[in-house]
């Protein structure tokens, strides 16, 4: 499996880990959008929301229950974003489930 993230995952690339247990995991985006930007993955691989299922959703609902947890250690203050790019038209380029935790100051009023 060439994926990026799965080898993130299994430790064969370096990342700067936030946060990690059994089934996900969340670390720093090389190339960060915001003055905080975190990235979190199921360690499943998952294509894309595409792709979330009957069989996987948990994993998405244990992800979102730690964002709020992830943001505040990180020292988010006054709000964030958390956006997952899905297919071609939204430029996604790892196609490995994930959800960006953009914040550290105030952000556009624009999505797109
Ligand atoms: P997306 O374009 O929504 O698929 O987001 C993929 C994100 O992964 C981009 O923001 C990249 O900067 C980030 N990224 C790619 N490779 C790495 C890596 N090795 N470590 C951390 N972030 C990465
Ligand atoms: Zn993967």
């Amino acid at each position: 499996m060439s994926c990026i993230f799965c080898k993130i995952v299994k430790g064969e690339i370096p990342s700067k880990k936030v946060y990690e247990n059994n089934n996900i995991v969340a670390f720093y985006d090389v190339n960060p959008q915001a003055p905080i930007h975190i990235l979190v993955i199921p360690k499943e691989h998952i294509e894309s929301v595409d792709a979330i299922n009957e069989d996987n959703c948990a994993l998405v609902a244990e992800i979102f229950k730690k964002i709020p947890e992830i943001a505040e250690h990180a020292g988010i203050r006054g709000g964030y974003r958390v956006v997952s790019n899905v297919g071609e038209n939204a430029c996604q380029s790892v196609h490995h489930l994930h959800f960006h935790i953009l914040g550290g100051e105030k952000l556009s009023d624009k999505m797109a």
